[in-house]
């Protein structure tokens, strides 16, 4: 099987590194490629940044109305080939198809506001400041920018800030995931396509070490990083320690309140597909279910939604959830919810010892319901990362955003609520950077900050939108003075 290529400088070229890892698909355990993984990718790094670097002196220069010409073209290409990367997506990450579509289609809407980075980049005028002076801001690209991907979007995530940082002038190095590398290989072929001088846009394959090589190159001017909390940490400090500028959005563990008012039939239904979609690998995948007031019928709503669930292959239609990532990730789910249970939690609905004909060896765990876990437990605080939802009972809406607040991720709180004065309490009061009401999956538009806090985020500006465009670009400011009696006299 052949090893997969980095594209660097405008071609695709054989890695420095000779060791690799296999890209298994998660549901039949078929490998499909073989990633460059060891010491040796940092040549790569080396190599990417400095084609990246020269291609920046001259790409800076180009006037913005023509930098994002090769977006619309691309915005193109993707909707031309989108089921293909669908495709794609579902083979190496194991989610639906309808849901390896839908990633798609929000990476092609960051495209799009992307392309109104003429406007976007545009700043501040101030006439006489003072006598006769003028002061205005401009907005410049800082260099190469590198993004680091994890694996649960491997089609969705890099277009938070690759269209952007390329539009606003800068050059760029992506790493994807070495789980999920063939997903934005099939982007980067029709990247290979646009009309975009050599070395603007380069990927390297990798692990840590190819990480390390990028957070330590000092080329490289700025780090956009999405992943673990363990992991978003060390990048944010080990980039800002060069000198970097750095966002990393870390992992989650998110909230919904069920109020009593809810829509019972609706609400279940919304939060079974948020807890339950892509196989709970969310960032904002629904984990702790909190019930105001009597629960009986919302949780009999919650079972049956869970547990009539068809779990299996992504690429049969009839599917609607497919496997974790690997055959770790599911020991680790599964051996956490073991712990749960030694908490003393009850196990409402078992999803464990899954096994889905024609694919046994799959990474496959069924929707799972923990009911009881302790507050003060630890996996009640574990991001699990897997299909599994924890009921918790909650007398009032006061003590639901107590528990909220007191939780160390910050990524995600949603309420289910017919009361417009609960829903307003609780969008001001909730500590999280995005809020649902009435909605399982808060997932901001292209055009909004992507906004995690606490633990689910280092650094101050986020991904997509306003927040990239301000990332990818630093600030000067001119101050000017023009005195007439100065002036040749015609
Ligand atoms: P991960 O942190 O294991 O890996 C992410 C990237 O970091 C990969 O490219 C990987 O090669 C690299 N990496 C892994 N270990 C490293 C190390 N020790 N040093 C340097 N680089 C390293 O994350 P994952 O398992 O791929 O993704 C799942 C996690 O991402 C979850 O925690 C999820 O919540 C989080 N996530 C967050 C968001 C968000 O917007 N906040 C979005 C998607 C996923």
């Amino acid at each position: 099987m052949e090893i997969l290529n980095n594209y660097i400088d405008g071609n695709w070229v054989n890695s420095k590194e000779s060791r690799t890892v296999d890209v298994v698909n998660p549901a039949s355990q078929q490998v499909l490629g073989k990633v460059p993984y060891g010491k040796d990718t940092a040549a790569d790094v080396a190599s990417a940044v400095e084609a990246a670097s020269i291609a920046f002196k001259s790409w800076s220069q180009v006037p913005v109305m023509r930098r994002v010409q090769p977006l619309y073209r691309l915005k193109q290409l993707l909707e031309e080939h989108a089921e293909d990367i669908a495709k794609t997506i579902t083979m190496e990450c194991g989610k639906t198809l309808a849901e390896s579509r839908g990633e798609l289609q929000r990476a092609i809407e960051n495209v799009e506001v992307a392309c109104g980075t003429p406007t976007m980049m545009q700043s501040e005028f101030s006439e006489n400041i003072a006598s006769g002076i003028d002061e205005f801001m401009i907005r410049q690209p800082l260099g190469v920018c590198a993004c680091i991907a994890p694996f649960n979007f491997p089609g969705m995530i890099p277009f938070w800030f690759l269209p952007y940082a390329i539009a606003c002038g800068n050059t760029f190095v992506f790493k994807p995931s070495e789980k999920v590398p063939l997903t934005m290989l099939k982007v980067f072929q029709l990247i290979a396509q646009l009309d975009l001088p050599q070395g603007v846009i380069n990927m390297v394959h990798g692990g840590k070490e190819t990480v390390d090589a990028l957070l330590d190159h000092p080329e490289v001017k700025a780090i956009s990083f999405v992943g673990s909390t363990r992991v978003a940490r060390y990048i944010y400090s080990r980039g800002a320690a060069n000198g970097k500028r750095v966002q990393a959005q870390g992992g989650a563990k998110n909230p919904v309140v069920i109020l009593p008012d809810a829509d019972i039939e609706i609400s279940s239904k919304i939060i079974t597909d948020s807890v339950f979609g892509c196989a709970g690998q969310r960032c904002l995948a629904a984990s702790n279910i909190i019930t105001v007031g009597d629960n009986g019928t919302i949780k009999e709503a919650l079972y049956e939604s869970a547990r009539s669930r068809n779990t299996g292959y992504g690429l049969d239609e009839k599917v609607e959830m497919g496997p974790v990532i690997t055959s770790e990730s599911r020991s680790r789910v599964e051996h956490l919810i073991e712990k749960g249970i030694a908490e003393g939690a009850k196990v409402l609905l078992d999803g464990r010892k899954a096994s889905i004909e024609g694919f046994e060896q799959g990474n496959f765990i069924k929707p799972t319901i923990l009911e009881g876990l302790p507050l003060g437990g630890e996996i009640i605080r574990t991001e699990i990362f897997g299909p599994v939802m924890s009921l918790i009972a909650l007398k009032t809406v006061d003590e639901a955003l107590d528990f909220i607040n007191s939780g160390h991720y910050g990524n995600m709180a949603c309420l289910f609520t017919s009361s417009g004065a609960n829903a307003r309490k609780f969008r001001n009061q909730a500590n999280a950077g995005n809020i649902g009401i009435n909605i399982g999956v808060a997932a901001p538009m292209a055009q909004f900050p992507f906004s995690g806090w606490k633990d689910s985020f280092f650094g101050d500006l986020h991904g997509q939108g306003r927040h990239a465009i301000e990332f990818f670009t630093q600030t000067k400011v001119v101050v000017e003075r023009w005195p007439k009696e100065w002036s040749r006299k015609f």
